[in-house]
């Protein structure tokens, strides 16, 4: 919707992008849209990414919180370009509802490497990543007694994608923070969220 132009009735992914201002380049009409950062929570799975999210959510008014799971349950997710696709739904989304003033926060384990790949991407004026990392002994009772896991090839993969949020500060071409989740808990982990989400605001424009 945001993105549309009313003028000439162009909807295609076409529009040019100018700090805060949307242009039609088959009719040169333009107006303006709210431009804000996207967040993106992200971490290996069981980490705790959705208790995380969810106590987020309830606590704060400032932020529309959302599943990234959404995408894969409703769209094709077998190839790089189905992922690539989710992604590009997932800005599209997120633009429209950043129009209405709020930004935007996703739960999200994977396909960081695509968010700079897509055409919504223009409409952000960042995209700021956090990790929530914990230690290996954590994560594996987290995941077998707390999800009932048993599949060891899941887990280990789940402990080396914690243990590269832990010794890296990008991935791909994608920077993020971490948060250390390590025994604390989920009330402080939120404060730590909301901290980093006001430190990220203040720092974009
Ligand atoms: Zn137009």
């Amino acid at each position: 919707m945001v993105a549309q132009c009313v003028k000439c009735g162009n909807y295609e992914w076409n529009k040019i992008v100018e700090d805060n201002r949307i242009t039609c380049p088959n009719c040169g009409y333009s107006w303006k849209f709210n431009k804000l950062p996207l967040f993106i929570l992200t971490g290996c799975s069981g980490v705790g990414k959705t208790t995380t999210a969810h106590e987020f959510m309830l606590s704060t008014g400032d932020i529309v919180v959302l599943e990234a799971d959404f995408f894969f349950n409703i769209m094709p997710h077998e190839t790089q370009e189905d992922y690539l696709q989710q992604i590009e739904m997932l800005e599209d989304l997120s633009k429209n509802i950043m129009h209405a003033g709020k930004p935007v926060l996703w739960a999200m384990a994977g396909n960081l490497d695509k968010l700079n790949k897509v055409y919504n991407r223009q409409f952000y004026s960042d995209i700021f990543c956090l990790a929530l990392v914990c230690e290996e002994e954590t994560l594996r009772r987290r995941m077998m007694q707390g999800r009932g896991i048993s599949d060891e090839e899941w887990i280990q993969s789940s402990i080396q994608y914690n243990n590269y949020f832990k010794t890296h500060t990008v991935i791909y071409d994608m920077p993020f923070d971490v948060c250390d989740t390590e025994g604390k808990k989920t009330g402080e982990i939120v404060e730590e969220v909301k901290k980093w989400v006001k430190e990220k605001m203040a720092g974009s424009k």
